[in-house]
Parts: structure tokens; sequence; C-alpha cells
């Protein structure tokens, strides 16, 4: 059996990175644990793509994932340039329809200086000025902020697993996690081909998986989590150009973790409209949507007798929810949330759809949505759950911080290595 000092669960953008670092840093023998044939075949490239810039984000609730944004930028940016990776700088307005929304609109102008945007990238406009930039758009206020950008993570995600290759990280790809389990001072991992490993310590990054596995640890077993896809269409030409930016609005149920569908110019030149966000029982049903029968069935009695049965007797969550299946099962349904905005869109300029995506959200034993990333663990291993939008955006600066909580831990106590990195560690550290 292979013996690891360190064994990252989830090859996506977050564990992949994570590797990067970790190798970067230190003589470890390290794997990267991964089911698909290879990395980021999930949420890490089937996501909207935009790297945000964190004005929307509460400071106080989403603290981890505003700063870790805002640090990331950059760190994208450098390495878009070296690789030829899309770097896309779209700009983004975010609209508001009515007064309550202004108000809405002014408070992110607040939290967008708090989380460091620079004053000169936000700006914040009545729907007259709007519609001069963009003439198909109807709104009554909107912020902009310049900076936003479409790139593809996918693309960097791969990039970083060729870096942390070059460190010494193995990817055992196509080694699906079955259990795990403690044998004295190592943890043993078998997988669903009866191979298995032992590895000293464990970092959980499986995404939409990562709260199974913390449960197969016997960690955080008084949560729960819902699964939502969103999907997304994408409009033909020349009707991809009713707008140039691209463009959100501000999220009519506010209490939840989703906002309405965007329109959005990609970094390959095409516009597409989405997310929706509709329930489904597993984290990787794409179409259909109930997934093979064992799976819903396991859903539903979890959902019964668990947190998120009161989730279920809300009725603005049961209108939310109703709304995003609507626009699952109609395409009208769909882009008449984007008529909202762009009145002059119809039905009939989208054809193909586009690659849609599932959000993991962990629910409190309350019956809440879990606001910001989750982290457990115990003395052999490491967990990162509810690592949503914009994870993706925020992952190199976010594992260097999860690298160093490691450290502070006591958990990497071996040498460091004297070698240049892609980023700089040190300087990630410094900006938390
Ligand atoms: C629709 C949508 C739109 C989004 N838009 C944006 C955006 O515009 N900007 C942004 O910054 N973020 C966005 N996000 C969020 C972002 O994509 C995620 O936060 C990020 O990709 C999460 O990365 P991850 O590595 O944690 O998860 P993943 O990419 O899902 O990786 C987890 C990996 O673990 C593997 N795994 C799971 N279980 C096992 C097991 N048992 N054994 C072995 N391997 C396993 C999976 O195969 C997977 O590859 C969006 C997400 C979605 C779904």
């Amino acid at each position: 059996m292979s013996k690891y000092d360190l064994a990252i669960i989830g090859g996506g953008i977050l564990g992949t990175t994570i590797s990067y670092w970790i190798s970067a840093l230190y003589d470890l023998k390290i794997c990267v644990i991964e089911k698909e044939s290879d990395v980021a075949m999930h949420a890490s490239s089937r996501n909207t793509a935009v790297v945000h810039s964190p004005f929307y984000l509460d400071p106080k609730t989403k603290k981890v994932l505003a700063k870790s944004s805002i640090i990331s930028y950059s760190m994208w940016e450098k390495l878009a340039k070296e690789r030829h990776i899309p770097w896309l700088k779209t700009g983004v307005f975010e609209l508001g329809f009515n007064d309550d929304h202004y108000k809405t609109l002014k408070e992110f102008m607040r939290w967008g200086k708090i989380n460091g945007i620079p004053d000169s990238d936000l700006e914040l406009l009545d729907g007259e000025e709007v519609s001069k930039r963009e003439p198909n758009v109807k709104c009554h206020s909107a912020i902009f902020c310049k900076r936003e950008v479409s790139s593809d993570f996918g693309a960097f995600t791969r990039e970083i697993k060729k870096e942390s290759e070059k460190n010494g990280t193995q990817f055992l790809l196509n080694k699906n996690v079955k259990s795990i389990e403690k044998n004295n001072d190592d943890t043993i991992i078998s997988f669903q081909d009866n191979s298995d490993i032992s590895s000293s310590f464990i970092i959980n990054c499986a995404g939409g998986n990562s709260l199974a596995i913390a449960h197969k640890m016997e960690l955080a077993k008084e949560y729960s989590d819902l699964h939502f896809r969103g999907e997304y269409w994408i409009a033909s030409p020349p009707h991809n150009d009713l707008a140039k930016s691209t463009i959100y609005t501000v999220a009519e149920f506010k209490g939840y973790p989703f906002l309405d569908p965007h329109w959005i110019k990609k970094a390959d030149g095409k516009t597409e409209v989405g997310p929706n966000a509709v329930p489904v029982p597993s984290p990787e049903i794409y179409s259909g949507y109930l997934g093979d029968v064992n799976t819903a069935l396991s859903k539903l009695k979890e959902i019964i007798t668990g947190n998120a049965l009161k989730l279920f007797s809300n009725t603005e969550f049961l209108s939310m929810i109703s709304k995003e299946w609507l626009s699952s099962i109609s395409k009208t349904a769909m882009i008449k949330r984007v008529q909202k905005f762009i009145p002059k869109v119809k039905p009939e300029y989208f054809t193909e759809r586009g690659t849609a995506g599932i959000r993991s959200t962990v629910i409190t034993p309350q019956g809440k949505f879990v606001a910001d990333v989750m982290e457990l663990g115990n003395d052999n291993s490491f967990h990162i759950i509810n690592y949503n939008s914009p994870g993706a955006t925020g992952a190199p600066a976010y594992s260097a911080f999860v690298v160093k909580k490691l450290q502070d831990k006591g958990f990497l106590n071996y040498t460091l290595k004297k070698k240049e990195t892609m980023w700089n560690f040190d300087d990630v550290i410094n900006q938390a």
C-alpha cells in the first residue's frame, strides 16, 4: 500500500491549489485523489467563469470569501498572462429596479470599499446613465464595476496541476473514495476499485461531496446539504450583442445564496444567460431531476427527517424554489427573468444550452444556509465545506490561508524549501 504524508481528496480548483502551495513550500509525499480522469471536471469548470470583485459580499458574514477574492485577482491576472489563459475585462453592471434596491446598491458601494476595491473601479449610476452606456438595458439604478473579468477556471486548475506535479505531487486519477478508517498513526483511504493508500494527514476538498467525506470521518454530523443545479442558455448571434457588459441584478430573495439569472459575456466570445438554481438530489446530476432512485430516496428521507425540513416549510423558500423549477422546465420562463432588464431579449434567440453546474450548500441544524466557508478538523484531517461562489475566484489566496492555518496548528512542522514559487506565499498572507 502506498503511504503519503498528505492526501488531498478532490482535484477541483481548491484541492489542486492547496497541493501546489504545500508542494512548493515543503518536501512531502503528497497525493491528490480525484475520482474523474482529470482535475476540474465538476464545479471548477462548470461555472459562470467570472473573476469576481467582492463589492456584493457582506464583509461581516462573507469575510473569508471577500478577502480571498480581492487578493486572488492579481494572482489570476499574472497566471493568465504567463500561460495565455483568456482574461477578458468585461466590466459588470449590478442592476436595481426600485428604491429598495437602490439602498442595497448604496450598501454594496460601502462593502466594496471595506473589501478593498479601489474607488476608481466602482460607480453608482442612475438608470438613465446605464441606458446611455447600454441602450438595451432598463433599470432604476446600478453599480458599474469596471474590473470584473471573464476567464476559464478549468484552464487555471490544469496549469496549477502541472506546477504541483513538477513539485512532486502525485495526482491519483479515477480513484473514488469509498471509505476512510483510522489505523494507529495513519488513515487508510479505500477506493471503489478496491485499492487503498495510507496517509498521515488528509485535507478534504471534495466540493459537493465534502460534507459526505466529513461524515465518513464522524465530523459535522449535525449538518446536512442541498444541491442546486444552475442551468444556462447560449444567445445566438447577432442577439448576443444586445449588451456589451456582463449584467447581474440585485437578488429578489436576499436571504438565500442564489442570484437571479445574469447576462454573461464569456471569455470565448459567447454570451449566456443563467444560472437558475434547481434542487437535485446529489452533486453531479447535470440532466434530469432525480438521478438514480436510491440516491433520490435517500435524499428525500434526509430532508424529511433532517435540517432541511425547516427550509421546505418556509413559504419564501418554496416560492423561490418554484420559480427556479419553472425556469428549468421552461426556457420562456428563464428568458422572462432576463427580459426584466433587457426587454428586447426573446426566447427564440437561445437555441443551445450552456454547461450546467451544481452548487452544494450546507444547512445548519436550525435549517439555515451557512453563509461562508466552513472549516473543521481533528488531529489527522482538515475539511473545507460549503466552498461556494466566488470560490473559484478566491482559490489561490484562500488556499494559502489554509496552509497558514495548518502551519499555525502545527500540522506542517517540516523544513521549508527555499525555492521560487509561482506566487509569493508571504505576500498573500500579509495581505490577509
Ligand atoms: C453554477 C455555478 C456558477 C459559479 N460561478 C462562479 C463564478 O462565476 N466565479 C467564481 O469565482 N465561482 C463560481 N462558482 C463557484 C466555484 O465554481 C466553486 O466555488 C469552486 O469551483 C469549488 O471548487 P472545489 O475544488 O471546492 O470543488 P469541485 O470543483 O467540485 O472539486 C471537487 C472535486 O472532488 C472530487 N471528488 C468528490 N468526491 C470524491 C470522492 N469520493 N473521491 C474522489 N474525488 C472526489 C470531484 O470529482 C471534484 O473534482 C460557481 C459555481 C457553480 C456551481
